[in-house]
């Protein structure tokens, strides 16, 4: 089973992980990228890191496995491959996430979220709040990828979790040294069909597994 070297080598391998000057969601800038979807494209990579995450909740009892749209959802299928266990998924509306489709989210049931990477944990508070609501129980949290200090309770599990640092612009040394700003994600790039979310991090020397799980 995948370790959180060779996770950290496939991130690099499949340069997913990209060096230079970021611009992020947060407005922050950065000097690396996580660029989940060079692993997300490749089916079988996502099978392996599914696989960490589903050892460390096989005795939770999970019922079902939610992820979000577009990412977390393909590596939640997988992990509730794993499990056995069904999968469902929540949609943004006006007023937070909604369950749409007949997904059926119950009073009850044992929730594992799951997510391909977790930077701010915004998108896991949004849907702690639709599992929440519905009166499920939620058992875990995993990632195939953390940044370091994320403040969620329960605290994710992550197959690599990163140190990364982020700068405002008037503190940015990379700007400091003129190096073009780069923007990622779906709101900058056609070419990029998912929000590569806000990945903090720092210049590339610094990045590192941390630990198998996360903090
Ligand atoms: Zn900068």
């Amino acid at each position: 089973m995948l370790n959180r070297n060779e996770a950290l080598n496939l991130l690099r391998e499949y340069k997913a992980i990209l060096e230079g000057h970021f611009l992020l969601t947060s407005g922050r800038h950065s000097g690396v990228y996580v660029e989940k979807f060079r692993l997300l494209e490749h089916p079988d990579l996502t099978a392996r890191f599914a696989e960490p995450i589903a050892e460390h909740f096989r005795e939770a009892n999970v019922d079902l496995v939610v992820g979000p749209l577009t990412g977390g959802v393909l590596v939640a299928h997988e992990v509730g491959k794993l499990l056995g266990k069904p999968i469902a998924f929540p949609e943004r509306s006006r007023d937070g996430m909604e369950w749409r489709r007949g997904f059926q989210v119950t009073e009850g049931q044992r929730v594992l979220i799951i997510e391909d990477v977790i930077t701010t944990g915004k998108t896991i508070g949004e849907i702690k709040e639709a599992v929440t609501r519905t009166g499920a129980e939620i058992v875990g949290i995993g990632c195939m990828i953390c940044r370091g200090k994320i403040d969620l309770n329960p605290t994710p599990f992550a197959v690599v979790s990163m140190n990364l640092a982020s700068y405002p612009e008037d503190r940015c040394p990379l700007c400091r040294r003129n190096l073009p700003l780069e923007k990622r994600g779906s709101r900058a790039e056609k070419n990029d069909n998912h929000a590569a979310t806000n990945n903090e991090h720092p210049p590339s020397n610094e990045v590192s597994a941390e630990s198998n799980s996360q903090s």
